[in-house]
């Protein structure tokens, strides 16, 4: 299981509301995409679902549990960010199995995950090497290979492929759909691409300044925006 449920969230930094009020349910096994505008709260509300940042008031729940006092590592979450912090020094069987290491898994519990997470991610002939001998496609693939082994239930990205090339970035879409559909898990994707979002998201999300301007499939959204900012954003195609 996978269900996520936002009710009310809001995070405040000081005296600024950064995430005023968001009421979000996200079925489990869905796909949603965040989009909206640099600066809108998107890896902030990212943040607070993942455990990285303290929700200011409101409830979060996962399979209808309150999890907003919960430490990350308990949430059955894993994040994958933009910049994807490999350690040079460390092989990508290495780099991937980290997070393993890091609770004290059994040796062959870590090698049978990581051999596995490298199979779906076309990474196996590249165990032994390191991550400079990578292309940044093979790069972003550790970095997903390392949310895999830990088995989450609900998967977080943040921008994963903004800093690949455009041809790449039409390859990893069209993996992250098949890695989808093989997982079955709950993914919530943050993009200021459109293609990526009208093409990947079961549901999108449209914020605001802090606020959902509008959720619905895409296109949905793309025939019936429910304002200009939505117009704006979704049928006009930078
Ligand atoms: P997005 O990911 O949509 O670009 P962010 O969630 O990164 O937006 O940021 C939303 C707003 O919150 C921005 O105005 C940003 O400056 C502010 N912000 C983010 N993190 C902090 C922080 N730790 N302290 C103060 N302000 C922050
Ligand atoms: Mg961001």
């Amino acid at each position: 299981m996978g269900q996520l449920n936002l009710v009310d969230v809001r995070k405040r930094f000081e005296t600024f509301e950064v995430i005023k009020g968001v009421r979000l349910e996200v079925r489990d096994g869905e796909f949603v995409v965040f989009v909206g505008p640099s600066g809108c709260g998107k890896s902030t509300l990212l943040r607070m679902i993942a455990g990285l940042e303290e929700i200011t008031s409101g409830d979060l729940l996962i399979d209808g549990k309150r999890v907003n006092d919960l430490p990350p590592v308990r949430r059955g979450i894993a994040m994958v960010f933009q910049s994807y912090a490999l350690y040079p020094h460390m092989t990508v069987f290495e780099n991937i199995a980290f997070p393993l290491r890091v609770e004290g898994m059994a040796e062959e519990t870590i090698a049978e995950r990581v051999n596995h997470a490298a199979r779906i991610l076309h990474l196996d002939q590249r165990l032994q090497q390191r991550p400079g001998a990578l292309s940044g496609g093979q790069r972003q693939r550790v970095a997903i290979g390392r949310a895999i082994v830990r088995q989450p239930k609900i998967f977080l990205f943040d921008e994963p492929l903004s800093n690949l090339d455009a041809a790449l970035r039409g390859d990893m879409r069209i993996e992250l759909a098949k890695l989808h559909r093989q997982l079955r898990a709950t993914m919530i994707y943050v993009t200021h691409d459109q293609i990526e979002a009208m093409t990947m998201a079961d549901r999108i999300v449209v914020l605001n300044a802090g606020e959902i301007s509008q959720i619905g499939a895409p296109l949905e959204l793309y025939h019936k925006p429910a304002n200009l900012f939505v117009a704006g954003f979704i049928g006009n195609p930078r």
